[in-house]
């Protein structure tokens, strides 16, 4: 099994790697397009066959690399059926599989950072983007964002999972690589809420500033284009 996870310095965001083995087919979770030389050297030196890409919402604070791996690939782009991104190939509903050789991952459709945030489980792991991050969770006063969506997304649906379940997020700001559903029922500061009110009362006072890039990066992952691209 290949399991690696990359850490973009400039977003903090944590890309995922997946295949179960030297020359078999990989998979790339949320991919930033500064890094897709490193991911095409890693592939190219595992001998992997880079097949589906998937971003697990349309990011604001980064350049997706879906579209240029795709050229570069010729890899398929996924994302969850409520994307507004133009250039997805496959467009997956909640609950459903994504496989490659070997491995298998369902979706979980958890809106709430943003309408189109979904989740991807493969057996003792969940890629959980910016619903659940570990010790937070992704703000969610923009991009049809809710708190409400959002408590749901992460009562009802990934705190479901068993405790030992793994959480990998899309992003952490401290470098913490993973934790699991058990230590962030107990742990993180946001869950630990005794309704729904108290959650949302918690994230419509953030007062948080909005991402340096979001001008730029929500427009061109959409449209599956370079920030270059967009300007011009
Ligand atoms: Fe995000």
């Amino acid at each position: 099994m290949i399991f690696n996870q990359f850490f973009d310095d400039k977003s903090s965001t944590y890309t995922y790697i997946l295949s179960s083995g030297k020359g078999r087919e990989a998979l790339i979770i949320d991919p930033v397009i500064e890094n897709t030389k490193e991911y095409l050297t890693l592939l190219n030196n595992l001998e992997l066959k880079l097949v589906k890409v998937i971003d697990t919402h349309i990011h604001a604070d980064h350049i997706s690399a879906l579209n240029e791996l795709n050229k570069q690939t010729n890899c398929k782009r996924i994302m969850g059926e409520k994307s507004e991104c133009e250039v997805i190939d496959i467009k997956v509903k909640d609950n459903e599989k994504i496989k490659i050789e070997n491995i298998e991952l369902t979706s979980i459709y958890t809106p709430g950072h943003t309408q189109c945030s979904y989740s991807f489980l493969m057996n003792d792991r969940v890629f959980t983007g910016d619903t659940l991050l570990i010790n937070g969770s992704g703000r969610t006063d923009f991009q049809g964002g809710s708190a409400l969506e959002q408590y749901d997304s992460i009562f009802n649906k990934l705190l479901k999972l068993p405790e030992d379940t793994l959480v990998y997020p899309a992003h952490d700001y401290n470098k913490k690589k993973f934790s699991t559903i058990g230590k962030e029922k107990e742990n993180n500061p946001r869950l630990q809420v005794k309704s729904a009110e108290e959650y949302i009362e918690i994230m419509n006072n953030l007062n948080l500033a909005n991402p340096k890039m979001m001008d730029i990066a929500v427009p061109a992952n959409k449209k599956g284009v370079t920030a270059e691209q967009l300007i011009t």
